[in-house]
């Protein structure tokens, strides 16, 4: 059986332990640990992403949440008077996104244990680096798991609050190469590396191009000194879609358009690297993760809520990988803000949720 008190102390304790981004070493060893109490097998990969299996019957399920926070996120005190909501004190994030998916899943496995509950095989994928780009996902160890169908427990609201539709999303590098010269001596020996990024960047997808495609040129960096024509200029940016052939397009279009400033600039050279870091997905009647769990859901009395998201989560990230994934509500709100909550009886549903899922003969 599910127990909010235990479940609820082992959010505050995973809170307790600072991990933002690119500083998991801690927690992911206490994860370990603790998944390793459990009797799971478990171990981190060479990304140092925690993943762990357990033996059951049917067909295996793999349930994954991502152990990093976003930032403020160092000193978290969390406020909790014993009522519904876990508050911060207003000078971190709270880190339910996504300590809270964490919890549930020791949860979920400390209960099937007690109850000598008859499972499914139970593969468990803690990541790093999700907020920065669903790093650990992308670079997990997928010869560690067998499971095609995944719940990742990392969305706000709760767990009928399903993602329901996720873009595609391509990343992109643009770097320009001029030429230095003294600024003041002579510059009619340079070629400015700045001014011609900058006729690149004009003509760049920015910005909401329809309901579902959007485009961004993030960064730009170029230049030593002020008294030098530049010779180097970086550019950084991503387009995001619903629609794969939207993004594509997108994608064509800056590609034409970068080749135009080429030709306009033959001295200089404008090279670009496109990646598409994940691709989206669409839950449809028939996809095996959002069929189990959208039975589920009404077995527990709740209607499924799907609905799309602009962002990417390692769900993409795994069905790119062949794993059907969910992603579902876990109680949190404001994420990424000092002013994030988390409401615990919708927490304590969603482990409601997903233990009815482990328990589903597959
Ligand atoms: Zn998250």
């Amino acid at each position: 059986m599910i127990v909010r008190d235990r479940l609820v102390q082992s959010f505050l304790e995973l809170v307790a332990i600072d991990s933002p981004s690119g500083d998991e070493d801690v927690i992911a060893a206490e994860l370990e640990h603790r998944l390793q109490a459990l009797g799971l097998d478990c171990a981190q990969d060479a990304h140092g992403n925690v993943l762990a299996s357990r033996p059951g019957s049917g067909e295996p399920i793999l349930l994954s949440a991502h152990m990093d926070t976003a930032e403020p996120g160092r000193g978290i005190k969390p406020i909790w008077d014993g009522d519904d909501i876990i508050r911060t004190d207003g000078t971190t994030i709270l880190g339910a996104d996504n300590k809270a998916g964490c919890a549930v899943i020791l949860e979920v496995i400390q209960s099937a244990i007690e109850d000598g509950a008859r499972t499914r095989p139970i593969e468990v994928a803690i990541s790093r680096g999700e907020e920065i780009g669903l790093v650990g996902a992308q670079n997990m160890d997928y010869s560690r798991i067998t499971a095609k169908v995944a719940v990742v427990i990392d969305s706000g609201g709760p767990p009928a609050s399903v993602q329901g539709q996720a873009p595609y999303h391509y990343t992109y590098t643009v770097e320009v190469n001029g030429r230095a010269a003294h600024a003041g001596v002579e510059p009619e020996k340079g070629i400015p590396a700045i001014t011609i990024a900058a006729e690149a960047v004009l003509g760049l997808p920015q910005g909401r191009m329809d309901f579902e495609t959007t485009g961004n040129v993030g960064t730009i960096h170029g230049g030593l000194v002020r008294n030098a024509v530049p010779e180097a200029c970086v550019i950084e940016g991503e387009m995001r879609s619903m629609e794969f052939e939207k993004v594509e397009s997108l994608v064509a279009r800056a590609k034409d358009h970068l080749t135009e400033v080429q030709q306009r600039h033959p001295e200089a050279k404008v090279n670009s690297r496109f990646h598409l870091g994940y691709p989206g997905y669409k839950l449809e009647p028939g996809d095996p993760a959002a069929d189990l769990l959208f039975g589920v859901l009404r077995d527990l009395g709740m209607e499924p809520d799907p609905h799309p998201v602009g962002g990417g989560t390692d769900g993409n990230v795994f069905r790119g990988h062949g794993i059907a994934s969910v992603v579902i509500g876990r109680g949190g709100y404001n994420q990424h803000t000092k002013d994030e909550y988390l409401v615990i009886p919708e927490m304590l549903d969603c482990a409601r949720v997903v233990e009815a899922i482990v328990r589903t003969q597959g």
